[in-house]
């Protein structure tokens, strides 16, 4: 028995005469007085008394969990080094969902109307239903816009009867053959090799390779289409932000119904039925957020990850996973092709392709022709704005012949708020968080505040300074989204601008909105972060300016260079997807740096290229592997001496090293003292067993926090 708690493993029970139970099975027990749910996850331990367990109480009306998600559980469990536990809990994130769906109670008319005394109130309720549907109380008096005594009272008299309706059913599913596009040779050659896959099943992975507006989401399609064709389920895995209305619509284009949209947002009730109707194999496609790979799929017979070199992949508190990688774990239990597409695939996937072990499909060309946007580098150094302004003259220029031509422009900068830092003029003392080793940012939209972007916290900006208490000397330093969006208010006030960020698109409808006013050229000017770097595409944006194109490169992350390239890829893949040219310029006081330089002359491969080749003589992933271990504690001097413990404690191991205990860059979050370790080791070592064998040797106190970060992403 398996109980989706952060326990050691599984735990032993008696199973009465009176049940038969099978692997997978949901069943409640008895665990430290309470009921809980777990799954049957073997016969169990032998020669254990049987006077001494506890009986299992009861078997759930729930299909089984499937074996291949039991194996995948225990996979995912062991490579993490997470409880099994705690993964399973991800598989059964609904325990709603385990009791059968309840039949919906709704009031219709009674068969014959008491004697009544009709008020204008009732006479209402009884209109409504007279000519619509039978429906449910709360929804009856909100529409008759009476109170729910109103219906009580109805009810108690005997003019309305509760009738019970069956769980509303799912939408339409998807059809392969709803609406097949008309496919460009080289889109073709593409589609034919993963339909194949998808036909024929089997383990594989193949990259979809292809620049932005290449036409990747339709040529993944055609293996989605041929998923269904062969009755298999199908889920599309997007980073958060790139699930958006547009995709949706190509997708209900494509197959003529919606797919189930998976992640931790939607309604409680949404999720219910979903992960009921997966588990029951009638929801065919899942398109969702990390957390939709542990939906309990029995007939699941193609994954697809859409930017699969986005971080976003990478979970980072709880079970912490790339849900990338364990996605391809997923393909291979289940003994099916996988589907990665991406414009900038990561070094992880293209090492992966350079040993044969992944495939690869071309989509070398737009769709549609159009030449990719021409990008140029501004040098800060000489062709910079004046201090205190962020625009520099090449950029003004450029966006002013782009307005004058009727086109749009965007300018990416990726900070939130008005400005990064708030320092005192006379003292310099600047405003930190007061529970965070981060200064604080200064917004101005809504209610004008300071907030930390590392914990949430707010304040008002002072009135004096808390250090030498002079009032009205604060100045902000460095610009945030709004503070260019004022700027360029100035210098172009006819603009018609929107800002885009985490903090104005506060969900899917917000975001669609934008999207439509932008489709309508009702916007000239897009000012975002990284929230608008991808997936949108917008015909008339013919400009794109990057204001800070240094501003990833700082700070020591193994992948910065990487990930730099990634995102300013990506934005500058956002000019020019129409029928004009696009333009890119990128302010930058590096324009030799790598980065730069591969961007203006178009060169990924080379680029990558160079990546692999400076990562494998450092022994950095994806040439060697990486663990990260974080200690956290409220106490500093605890935090210490248990980080001097597990220093005393590491084990003797060839070639791993390792590194620390160092001060984390982020020394203190949410009032939590942190520590890091890095492991460091060749790609073939065991360093699961390595670190189990480690981390048993050291007691951690109760008030600290462990986390173990395999193939970390964040070195903060
Ligand atoms: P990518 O995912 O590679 O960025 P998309 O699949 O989003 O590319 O395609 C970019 C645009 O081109 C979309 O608007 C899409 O509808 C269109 N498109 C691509 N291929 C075709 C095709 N074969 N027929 C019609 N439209 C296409
Ligand atoms: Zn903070």
């Amino acid at each position: 028995m398996l109980l989706p708690l952060p326990l050691a493993g599984a735990y032993d029970y008696r199973l009465p005469d009176s049940l038969a139970v099978g692997p997978g099975d949901f069943v409640a027990v008895p665990l430290g007085g309470n009921e809980r749910i777990g799954v049957v996850w073997g016969a169990g331990t032998d020669g254990i008394d049987d006077a001494r367990l506890k009986d299992v109480i009861e078997r759930l009306d729930t299909p089984p969990l499937p074996e291949v998600s039991r194996r995948f559980v225990e996979w995912v469990s062991a490579y993490t080094l997470a409880p099994p536990g705690a993964v399973l809990r991800m598989a059964m994130s609904v325990p709603a969902a385990l009791a059968p769906p309840q039949p919906v109670q709704v009031l219709a008319l009674a068969d014959t109307l008491p004697e009544l005394r009709l008020t204008p109130a009732r006479k209402r309720v009884l209109d409504l239903l007279a000519e619509g549907p039978p429906r449910g109380a709360i929804e009856l008096a909100r529409e008759a816009a009476v109170g729910p005594s109103v219906v009580k009272g109805l009810l108690a008299a005997g003019a309305l009867e509760i009738v019970e309706l069956p769980a509303p059913a799912l939408g339409a599913d998807p059809q392969g053959d709803h609406h097949r596009p008309e496919l460009t040779q080289q889109q073709a050659v593409a589609a034919d090799d993963l339909r194949d896959k998808a036909s024929t099943g089997g383990f594989s992975v193949s990259l979809l390779d292809g620049v932005p507006g290449s036409g990747k989401t339709e040529v993944y399609f055609e293996a989605v289409a041929e998923a269904l064709r062969q009755g298999r389920q199908v889920v599309v895995l997007l980073p958060e932000i790139a699930l958006t209305a547009q995709w949706l619509g190509r997708f209900q284009a494509r197959f003529g119904a919606s797919p189930a949209p998976w992640h931790s947002e939607l309604p409680t009730a949404q999720r219910r039925r979903t992960w009921r109707s997966v588990i029951e194999g009638r929801t065919r496609v899942v398109i969702g957020a990390r957390s939709s790979l542990f939906l309990p799929f029995p007939e699941l017979g193609l994954i697809v990850v859409d930017e699969e070199h986005d971080a976003s992949f990478k979970q980072e508190d709880g079970v912490i996973y790339n849900a990338r990688d364990m996605a391809v774990v997923r393909a291979r239990l289940g003994d099916i092709p996988i589907v990665l597409a991406s414009a900038t695939p990561s070094l992880e996937t293209v090492t992966n392709i350079r040993s044969g072990r992944y495939g690869r499909l071309d989509l070398p060309d737009r769709h549609g022709g159009g030449e990719p946007p021409e990008v140029r580098a501004v040098d800060l150094r000489s062709e910079g704005p004046p201090s205190g302004r962020w625009l520099s003259p090449p950029l003004i220029e450029a966006m002013a012949g782009t307005f004058a031509e009727g086109g749009q422009a965007m300018l990416f900068l990726n900070r939130r708020g008005y400005a990064p830092l708030t320092l005192c003029r006379t003292c310099g003392h600047r405003l930190a968080c007061p529970r965070c080793t981060a200064w604080l940012v200064e917004h101005r939209y809504g209610h004008a505040r300071l907030q930390c972007h590392h914990c949430g916290f707010q304040a008002a900006l002072p009135d004096v300074c808390p250090s030498c208490t002079k009032p009205g000397s604060f100045v902000a330093c460095g610009p945030g989204v709004e503070r260019l969006a004022e700027e360029v208010a100035a210098r172009f006030p006819d603009l018609r601008l929107a800002v885009a960020t985490s903090d104005t698109l506060t969900g899917p409808a917000a975001a669609e909105a934008l999207v439509r006013q932008i489709e309508g050229r009702e916007i000239d000017l897009i000012i975002g972060t990284q929230i608008i770097a991808k997936g949108y595409h917008f015909p008339l944006l013919t400009l794109v300016g990057v204001i800070d194109a240094d501003l990833g490169l700082a700070g020591g992350d193994l992948r910065a260079t990487e990930h730099t390239f990634q995102l300013l890829y990506q934005v500058a893949g956002r000019a020019g997807r129409g029928l004009r040219p696009g333009r890119v310029l990128l302010q930058t006081y590096m324009p030799e740096h790598p980065v730069m330089a591969a961007l203006v002359a178009g060169e990924r491969d080379g680029f990558l290229e160079a990546e692999a080749a400076a990562r494998q003589a450092a022994g950095m992933p994806p040439f060697g592997r990486l663990v990260a271990v974080i200690l956290a504690d409220r106490q500093q001097p605890r935090v210490e001496a248990t980080a001097r413990d597990l220093a005393r404690a590491v084990p003797r191991a060839d070639g791993i090293r390792v590194l620390g205990p160092a001060v984390a860059p982020l020394a203190i979050l949410r009032g939590w003292h942190r520590r890091r370790f890095l492991v460091k080791a060749p790609r073939a070592a065991p360093i699961q067993d390595f670190m189990r064998l480690w981390l048993a040797k050291v007691r951690i106190p109760s008030g600290a926090r462990l986390q173990v970060d395999v193939d970390p992403y964040s070195f903060q």
